[in-house]
């Protein structure tokens, strides 16, 4: 299964379940509530950081389907511009210094 099926699939449970597909600014919220599970489950040594991380993939790609995004096509672009991308390293920090090249 491919990134896209499961971003479709992980759409489709919601709405069997009667879970929230509309309204967008409650998706981002529980969005960040996954990543706050996730960052106590890490700094707790909870055995269920996996789950929790899951948990953020999860409700990205269902938020993703909602706004008729295809995640997979919109990373693996953006992995490629980032890869193009060149930075210098001034004072400690990362400084990019050119943009990628591709669309
Ligand atoms: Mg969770």
């Amino acid at each position: 299964m491919n990134l896209q099926e499961l971003q479709k699939k992980i759409y489709q449970n919601k709405v069997n379940k009667g879970f929230n597909v509309t309204d967008v600014e409650k998706e981002f919220c529980f969005l960040y509530g996954e990543v706050a599970e996730a960052f106590d489950a890490y700094r707790k040594k909870k055995d269920d950081l996996g789950e929790e991380l899951a948990d953020i993939a999860i409700y990205l790609m269902g938020l993703s389907e909602i706004l008729n995004i295809d995640l997979e096509k919109e990373i693996e672009n953006k992995v490629a511009k980032n890869e193009k991308r060149v930075y210098k390293n001034i004072n400690g920090t990362n400084i990019r210094i050119k943009e990628a090249d591709v669309q």
